[in-house]
């Protein structure tokens, strides 16, 4: 694996991260989850993505790492890093959701119970809350790292503008943001525009998610949607219209090329967004060790031809 410093922090994250969105929750096979924590982690994986509201149901993914952490991997706490968030609907009423000081302040209390962690390692705003003042939400995340709760901030999925101000308040107050996490993959590029540049010249790093658009940039739409797949499964937040003609027949060009550099597309997918020299790590997000192993394979032919980049940009125009 290799280690790359997080915008200017001494902090190093692996360039690929585990997220926990889907496949660690209750309604999941523990043992299946288990094992690709554990192979993740033998692999050199050091940083784990989570938040309050990963399962189904909701909490239970941070319950499923708790339970891996304590059984198998407690000894190894102090050479991981594990982030949380807060941000989306969480519980009922007026508190369990957005930005306020009460929710955030709430929420990584009952995160830490979760996954039996003395602190978080990162702990994110999940995304902006448009009815909260942003100092607000800005100041609980600097006191919870005043209060030793999370070592490290971080803001996920701001708007520009918001995303500056929020950059700006942590930075006045001396708890920079660590890194900034947002959707980049190859059909998804809006980051290309500002978002990528303000993170880097913020001097946070910036971390990719669903780097594969959910499967979409995998062989496993080309011939139809299979039951096994995110996009079949009820609780699954790919949709099944998202499986578009258009981008099945992206995903096919691609794989063409991808074929040609004795890659499959998952793995081309991933070094693609790596290619980025202001991305810090992608978060992979996976439903067998099978797939963890294809995607940490990529990393063996990491690097494009100018060529290859523009008949991407053709492919995807
Ligand atoms: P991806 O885009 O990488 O999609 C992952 C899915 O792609 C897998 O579940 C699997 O689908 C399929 N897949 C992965 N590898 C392969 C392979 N080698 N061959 C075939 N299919 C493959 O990432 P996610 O959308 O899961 O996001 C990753 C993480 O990012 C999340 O777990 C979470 O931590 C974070 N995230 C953060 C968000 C935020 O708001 N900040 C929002 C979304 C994600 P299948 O299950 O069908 O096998």
């Amino acid at each position: 694996m290799e280690y790359k410093f997080c915008g200017n922090s001494g902090l190093k994250l692996p360039i690929l991260s585990l997220g926990l969105w889907h496949n660690f929750g209750a309604i999941d096979d523990y043992n299946n989850s288990r094992e690709m924590l554990l192979y993740a982690f033998e692999q050199g994986i050091t940083h784990f993505d989570l938040a309050n509201n990963y399962g189904p149901p909701p909490g239970s993914a941070e319950e499923t790492f708790g339970k891996v952490l304590k059984n198998d991997l407690f000894a190894h706490r102090d050479e991981m890093i594990v982030s949380s968030k807060a941000g989306h609907l969480m519980w009922n009423g007026p508190y369990g959701d957005g930005g306020s000081r009460k929710y955030i302040m709430a929420s990584i209390n009952q995160s830490l119970k979760r996954t039996g962690l003395e602190y978080f390692d990162i702990f994110y705003s999940h995304r902006y809350d448009s009815e909260t003042p942003v100092e607000e939400t800005m100041m609980a995340l600097v006191d919870i790292v005043r209060q030793g709760k999370a070592l490290y901030i971080g803001l996920s999925k701001y708007p520009y503008e918001m995303a500056k101000k929020a950059f700006h308040i942590l930075n006045e107050n001396n708890v920079p943001c660590l890194i900034y996490q947002d959707r980049y993959n190859m059909f998804v590029r809006n980051v290309e525009d500002k978002m990528l540049r303000l993170s880097h010249e913020e001097g946070s790093g910036f971390i990719a998610f669903s780097p594969l658009a959910q499967g979409l940039l995998t062989n496993k739409y080309l011939n139809g949607i299979p039951l096994d797949s995110r996009a079949a499964k009820a609780s699954g937040f790919l949709q099944q219209d998202q499986v578009t003609a258009e981008a099945v027949e992206k995903s096919k060009l691609l794989n063409e090329l991808a074929q040609k550099r004795n890659q499959t597309l998952a793995e081309m997918a991933l070094v693609w967004v790596l290619n980025n020299q202001y991305v810090t790590s992608v978060i992979l997000g996976t439903s067998s060790v099978k797939q963890l192993k294809d995607n940490i394979a990529a990393l063996s032919n990491p690097t494009f031809s100018a060529e290859e980049l523009q008949l991407i940009d053709n492919i995807l125009k």
